[in-house]
């Protein structure tokens, strides 16, 4: 009997973000991607949310290693926090590392691991598996899939992926490899890149962007033109460079992770500039505007970003003026697409042009859509497979895909973050779930809860009003009229007549408690927040936040 083998999902299935499993056989672990969300709209202050790493770090001593497929930051930017209960040897490719050890270095925790390159095709022993690791296109050069040997087969993970026949480097998705592994090994279980699965078709090619930023480069002699996109997609980067030098300009980068990014991707020989074309962005108004492109951070509307400094007139280099060209060379991440928004109309406000894909396709995904996703299913031909990276509505749709494309309904197990299954012998079997909510990290992590947010949701919707009393238990009576206090209920100065209300509404109540015999501080509180909480209800409709401030004397 072989041992069975459990994987475990952490995050990334049910949202998108957060990608974060568990691969485990024999009381020994490997960790599959630790990345971080990006704070919904409803998550005031929210500075990142990470999975939940209870389970690792009760099993911190069984865990062998990292294993990173690429270099986002919802795959690697849980790192620095994990790293904190762990030392582990980290796997990726030369850039995946290079990306993910910048927050790592930042968080002084580089000493913690051992960052382990991993090449094309290359396999390792990785604790009791044995990886393999498999190219992938995607937007961000250099991803894998990844192929566990198990003692339960063969697990797949296709990594974030789509299948770009024309890659801008050539290194393409090695459908190949993995023919090979299906048919010689068999595929156990396939976990695969859900994004895109309610996109019919196929992703269109990196490079057909290339020509489109070319087409917008030609169109446009003699005026500045700007571009933003992710500062990790290289090829996009190394295309508007292309395009900025057919075009006779010299390239500025603005914002700090673009030149990091720049740098470490020549550096690793992954982008060509020639020195000769880079100039430093404190001398961009030296250019004439037709002589220059500037690649800039801030395609999500950041707030402090590059890209809504300029927006705004707050950049330190650049001003926009009549006659500058922006281009969004990305779409927005879900969430972010009111702040992309409103960047575009200050944008067009200073005078810009501004091109974004509404208006030219300036951007492709990086994920597959279904006709990529149902050849990887019929290249692999899995026993069982789940679908992960997605929301919920991406993971149904890829679960019927799969069931479509002749994976017996019964083996294709839709998991949400937390689920878990096995494999074993006879076939495989659902695990007990592990906690798996949203760990917030504002400042330092983990010390913002669901209450801390709740409270932070009602602060921003209804305001809050605050009662102070001081109460003699002895004479039993209430020493000076109750002080109320309020932010964002009503203007007080406006509303005296109403908060003179509600000192003595609470005033009222506070002394037929203690008539009844209430002494204690939390019955007095209860009592105070009860006729006050009325009060506000009956006079405004609204529901602040009330919280009673009881001085006993
Ligand atoms: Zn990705
Ligand atoms: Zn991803």
């Amino acid at each position: 009997m072989a041992d069975p083998v459990r994987v475990t999902f952490l995050g990334g299935l049910g949202e998108i973000g957060r990608n974060c499993a568990v691969v485990e056989t024999a009381g020994r672990m490997v960790v599959l991607d630790c990345g971080v969300m990006f704070p919904d709209p409803d998550m005031p202050g929210i500075d990142l949310v990470l999975p939940d790493l209870a389970y690792l770090r009760e099993h911190a001593d069984a865990i062998e290693g990292v294993v990173l497929t690429h270099g986002h930051e919802d795959h690697t930017g849980g790192l620095a926090y994990l790293l904190r209960d762990l030392a582990a040897p980290v796997y990726g490719s030369a850039l995946t590392l290079g990306l993910a050890r910048v927050r790592i270095a930042e968080a002084g925790l580089e000493d913690r691991a051992t960052f382990v390159e991993v090449m094309d095709g290359e396999r390792r022993a990785v604790g009791p598996f044995d990886v393999e690791f498999i190219p992938v296109t995607h937007s961000v050069p250099h991803g894998f899939a990844t192929a566990f040997s198990t003692p339960q087969g063969v697990i797949l993970h296709t990594g974030d992926f789509k299948i770009d026949l024309t890659p801008v480097d050539g290194r393409r998705t090695d459908l190949a490899r993995i023919g090979a592994i299906s048919a010689t090994q068999g595929v156990r279980l396939l976990l695969s890149d859900s994004t895109n699965a309610e996109e019919p078709g196929f992703t269109p090619s990196e490079r057909s962007v290339g020509a489109t930023l070319r087409r917008v480069f030609e169109t446009r002699p003699g005026r500045r033109i700007i571009v933003t996109c992710f500062a990790s997609h290289i090829h996009r980067v190394q295309q508007v460079v292309d395009a900025a030098v057919d075009g006779g300009r010299k390239v500025a980068t603005l914002g700090r992770s673009m030149a990091k990014n720049l740098e470490l991707a020549r550096r690793l020989g992954i982008l060509t500039v020639d020195d000769a074309v880079l100039v430093p962005i404190e001398d961009a108004d030296r250019y004439e505007p037709g002589t220059l492109c500037i690649l800039s951070t801030g395609s999500q509307g950041e707030p402090l970003s590059a890209l809504s400094l300029l927006a705004a007139g707050e950049s330190k280099w650049l001003h926009l003026g009549p006659g500058d060209v922006v281009v969004i060379s990305a779409h927005p991440i879900p969430g972010n697409e009111w702040a992309v928004g409103r960047v575009i109309d200050q944008l067009h406000r200073r005078g810009a042009e501004v091109i974004h894909t509404g208006v030219e396709p300036v951007h492709v995904s990086g994920h597959a859509r279904q006709g990529e996703l149902q050849t990887m299913l019929s290249v692999v031909r899995p026993e069982y497979f789940v679908p992960v990276h997605g929301e919920f509505r991406h993971l149904w749709n890829h679960a019927r895909l799969a069931a479509a494309m002749g994976v017996p309904e019964d083996n294709v197990l839709l998991c949400e973050d937390g689920d878990g299954i096995v494999l074993e012998d006879g076939g495989v079997r659902r695990a007990e779930p592990v906690p798996a909510g949203f760990l917030y990290v504002d400042g330092t992590v983990g010390d913002v809860g669901h209450g801390v947010l709740r409270d932070r949701r009602v602060l921003a919707d209804e305001g809050v009003v605050v009662v102070v009393a001081t109460v003699d238990t002895h004479a039993r009576e209430v020493v000076t009229a109750p002080e109320i206090v309020t932010r964002g209920w009503v203007h007080a100065p406006e509303a005296e007549a109403l908060l003179d209300e509600a000192s003595a509404v609470v005033r009222a109540a506070l002394e037929e408690a203690l008539a009844d015999g209430a002494t204690d501080h939390e019955s007095l509180r209860r009592h105070a927040r009860r006729a006050l909480g009325r009060l506000v209800g009956e006079r405004t409709r609204r529901r602040p936040m009330i919280v009673p401030v009881v001085v006993t004397v």
